[in-house]
């Protein structure tokens, strides 16, 4: 196909807002084969490669993007997954244009090239491949020899774990997953919605890990019903902790312990792992009653403002005490939003949650803010603007400013070096921590941050225990 230069990325189809707002289907259909080749072929194929620098899996874009200019949709997934063991979730939400796209020279002169919609495209063809090869032949199969190597406990189940146990996995280790909820998948189905990243994608993203070999443990809440000493005695050999960051933070303010009143964590949970969405099918409803607001400005604010609007509100208020251009969400998570009819009050922050006299939120009363001198995150800080104080009328406070890592496994590990904030310390490169045998990455060590960020350290910590595995044994040389 000839190169393409147009300066825009081919658009790519989506739900109309007034419809979606109203429904958790996906928002974005994704690019169709024409499609896709059209964008892939946008790709200058440049030698040195910048977008790749700004994957933290090194994903081999060109490449992969060559494979779909030339119709080889399977190719172009293998070559993507030599690297990447989550394409699909990847796709959909990396922030790419801080990542891999915001490198493309393509973007100097127009658009860079639309690297995650060409990543998901290549995901969702090869698992429609599978599915349609699965029903025929009835069942599916195990890609690799059952491993046989050392016993590694992996705790949690988000990214970084998952990361971490399909590359061991595929060395040869036999690794088995802990996690605390009844579902594997950890953010990606308790936290990100289904309208952003449906269910179905990650499980099959999570049945694929299975085939490898992994075994995945539910119900398994490691610290209550085992410590990772206890791990280590049952014959782990090392363990890799992966338990993110899902401790809410509140802002203290008078109210918040008003029914009504939720993190965004609890909200999401409800909505995603216990379909909330689908009451009365299911037995969890959320009542979210005419008026929302929403605490926070980033990815998770946004998601549950969404959430929230399409559960029936009919007005869901962003509270920020920012202005837009420090709102760490993406930009097409809050362009979404906008479009959905979510209304944005930026430079303003809550002072006191209002109720009714039976205990339920009857308001959330806000001040303005204004910006003032750059603070330490180098950021304008916000300050009140003296008697601005108004009250926006509303029966649900979702707060959303932020979480931290729970403390469970650091109360129950003797030895474990943590953060003042309860991030463990972990090495940059290895991500061992202060216990031999114990390396751990994601969110419990940076706290809130990024899928891809997450892979990044799940696939550091899994050469990492390879390395250290195969010392012990003596397999390592001086000159390795
Ligand atoms: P998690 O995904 O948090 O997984 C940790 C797992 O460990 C959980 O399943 C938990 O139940 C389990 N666990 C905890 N303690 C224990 C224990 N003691 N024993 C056993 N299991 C335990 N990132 C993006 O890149 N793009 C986005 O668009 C985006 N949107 C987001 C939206 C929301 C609502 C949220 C909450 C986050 C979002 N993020 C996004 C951030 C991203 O999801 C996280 O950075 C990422 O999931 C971190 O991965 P992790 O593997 O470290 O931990
Ligand atoms: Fe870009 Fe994320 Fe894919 Fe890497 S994994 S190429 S950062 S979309
Ligand atoms: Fe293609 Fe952009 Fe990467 Fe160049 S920088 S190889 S144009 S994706």
């Amino acid at each position: 196909m000839a190169r393409n230069m147009s300066k825009t990325k081919v658009p790519m189809p989506e739900q109309d807002p007034e419809i979606r707002n109203h429904n958790f289907a996906e928002v974005a259909f994704g690019y169709d084969q024409d499609q896709a080749c059209e964008e892939a072929a946008r790709c200058l194929q440049c030698k040195h490669k910048p977008c790749v620098s700004g994957c933290p899996v090194n994903v081999a874009i060109p490449e992969f993007i060559q494979h779909i200019a030339d119709k080889n949709f399977e190719e172009a997934y293998q070559k993507i997954v030599e690297t990447n063991n989550l394409p699909a979730v990847c796709g959909r939400v990396c922030p790419q244009e801080s990542q891999c796209e915001q490198l493309c020279v393509r973007g100097i002169k127009g658009e860079p090239v639309a690297i995650g919609r060409l990543e998901r495209f290549a995901a969702d063809f090869h698992m429609a491949m599978m599915q349609a090869e699965e029903q025929k032949a009835g069942a599916c199969s195990v890609l690799r020899p059952r491993p046989d190597g050392a016993k590694v406990a992996v705790v949690g189940s988000g990214p970084a774990s998952l990361t971490c146990a399909v590359d061991l996995a595929k060395l040869g280790y036999q690794v088995t997953v802990f996690e605390a909820f009844h579902v594997a998948g950890g953010v990606l189905m308790y936290g990100i919605p289904e309208f952003r990243l449906p269910k179905a994608i990650v499980q099959r993203e999570i049945d694929t890990l299975r085939q490898y070999g992994v075994k995945i443990e539910t119900n398994m809440v490691i610290g209550r019903v085992a410590s990772l000493d206890e791990l280590f005695a049952k014959g782990f050999e090392a363990v890799f902790i992966g338990t993110g960051a899902g401790l809410p933070m509140f802002m203290n303010i008078p109210g918040e312990n008003l029914n009504g009143v939720y993190s965004s964590n609890e909200f999401l949970t409800r909505v995603n792992l216990m379909k909330a969405y689908k009451f009365p099918d299911v037995d969890t409803p959320v009542k979210v009653g005419n008026s929302v607001a929403v605490v926070g400005g980033g990815n998770v604010a946004m998601d549950a403002a969404r959430s929230a609007k399409r559960l029936g509100a009919e007005h869901v208020y962003i509270v920020y005490r920012r202005s837009e251009a420090e709102m760490p969400a993406r930009l097409e998570e809050v362009h979404h939003a906008k479009e959905e009819g979510i209304e944005f009050r930026l430079l303003t922050n809550p002072t006191q949650i209002l109720g009714t006299p039976e205990g339920w939120v009857k308001g959330i009363e806000c001040i303005e803010m204004e910006l003032g001198e750059p603070d330490a995150s180098g950021r304008r800080r916000p300050v009140p603007k003296a008697g601005s104080e108004f009250v926006l009328d509303v029966e649900t406070v979702i707060m959303s400013i932020g979480t931290s890592p729970n403390p469970l496994i650091k109360q129950t590990t003797p030895g474990l070096e943590t953060q003042k904030w309860g991030g463990i310390v972990a090495d940059e490169e290895t991500m061992a921590t202060s216990r031999p045998g114990v390396f751990a990455g994601g969110d419990a060590v940076t706290g809130s941050a990024t899928v891809i960020l997450a892979m990044g350290a799940g696939k550091k910590a899994a050469e990492a225990i390879d390395e250290y595995l195969r010392e012990k044994k003596g397999e390592v040389t001086g000159e390795e």
